[in-house]
């Protein structure tokens, strides 16, 4: 058996290792190389070596990518591109077409609520917004025969709602849609919606996978090789492909998913319960906790809850902002994912573009991307902030 063979028969991080790339033949490379090469000699006309042609259509830095994140998502092929939104579009542009309608969370990531509502209706494709959470309620959202994707993030961001996805894909596919879940929240370390039923995972590579905040990216992974035929052609055709560097980064990033991801669940775990003593503090939403309603579904799909955990304060919007302005080893910032701790104000700053509307979260919420720094510095700081 090859390295690669053997990877794709092993556990998680044996896979995120090893999967999608064999040591160079030539020099014995351990690490795909950087392959910063538009074209590629064809050997005589149409001699095409492996299958290079031009690197928007394939390149072997991308190839690695997209193999170990096919492998590390139990999927049928993965396609990589130059961000998360890049790959939404990609899809949408793959399985939709004008006049058809999508089922959409109530509680989107921003920029793909942004995407469905300020880009792709204007060419004719309708949604409709559902709570994750509430299976009936994404039934009832359904257009029977015009809705061809029904499209699930969980957890959700950053009130964290968990979607059951073995259930959404039944309703889903009982209407003859796609089930599609970004699974950027949990990362395919503790969640592999595939396994799940759902047909088509997308990734924010940007956050969890990549892991380290340098590289902004995206992923598909598809269940069957018909979805994957026409994402391949509209990934080629449209060509929003990331760049051998950036997908290199996001392939080193991979390797140490699996580590990275019990830190991160290990250090919001005693965050968490730090925050739940504390008297300035009037709710902690966290995934892990008994009282959240999602517990149960998170328990049952999820291998643990994630390294994001939200909080309101007792003190109002003022003391959310003092918190979020005080502390330190926390940087205030957006995204989440990344190896260092960050802390943000949603209503302010993520989710400033939805005041006023359905969307919009509570002024006191805190939400904080727990890095994988040594816990008691991170436990302090937010002692410190709350203070
Ligand atoms: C960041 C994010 C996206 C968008 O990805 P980009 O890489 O920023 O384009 C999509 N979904 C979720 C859940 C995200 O957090």
């Amino acid at each position: 058996m090859s390295t690669q063979e053997h990877a794709n028969k092993s556990g998680f991080e044996t896979r995120a290792i090893h999967a999608g790339y064999e040591p160079d033949p030539m020099t014995g490379a351990v690490i795909p190389p950087i392959y910063a090469t538009s074209t590629y000699k064809q050997d005589g006309v149409g001699g095409m070596r492996g299958g290079y042609e031009y690197s928007r259509s394939g390149n072997p830095t991308r190839t690695a990518l997209e193999g170990v994140l096919a492998a590390l998502e139990q999927g049928e092929r993965a396609f990589a591109f130059a961000s998360g939104l890049a790959a939404e579009d990609t899809l949408l542009r793959s399985v939709c077409r004008p006049g058809d309608h999508v089922v959409i969370p109530d509680d989107a990531y921003g920029g793909t609520y942004r995407l469905f509502d300020k880009v792709a209706k204007v060419w004719g494709l309708d949604h409709s917004p559902a709570a994750v959470s509430d299976v009936d309620a994404v039934r009832a959202a359904i257009q029977p025969g015009r809705t061809k994707v029904v499209w699930v993030e969980t957890p959700t961001n950053p009130l964290l709602n968990i979607g059951d996805i073995e259930a959404l894909a039944s309703v889903a596919h009982d209407a003859g849609a796609l089930l599609v879940v970004d699974n950027t929240f949990a990362s395919p370390y503790l969640q592999q919606p595939i396994t799940l039923g759902a047909d088509v995972v997308v990734h924010s590579t940007t956050k969890y996978c990549g892991g380290h905040s340098d590289v902004v990216g995206g992923a598909l992974v598809v269940r069957d090789l018909d979805i994957a035929e026409k994402v391949a052609f509209h990934q080629n055709s449209m060509g929003a492909v990331p760049g051998p560097f950036d997908a290199f980064l996001t392939h080193r990033g991979l390797k140490t998913l699996g580590v990275r991801m019990d830190r991160h669940c290990d250090n919001a775990e005693k965050i968490v319960e730090f925050l739940s003593g504390h008297a300035k503090v009037s709710q902690v939403i966290y995934p892990g906790l008994a009282e959240h309603p999602g517990h149960a579904v998170a328990s049952k799909q999820m291998k643990r809850y994630g390294g994001i955990v939200s909080f309101r304060v007792t003190g109002g919007e003022q003391l959310a902002l003092d918190v979020c302005g005080k502390a330190e080893v926390f940087t205030l910032g957006e995204s989440l994912g990344g190896v260092e701790s960050l802390i943000e104000h949603p209503g302010r700053m993520t989710h400033a573009s939805v005041a006023g509307t359905d969307l919009e979260v509570p002024a006191d919420l805190v939400r904080l991307s727990v890095g994988i720094e040594t816990v008691d510095d991170l436990l302090g700081d937010l002692d410190r902030a709350l203070g």
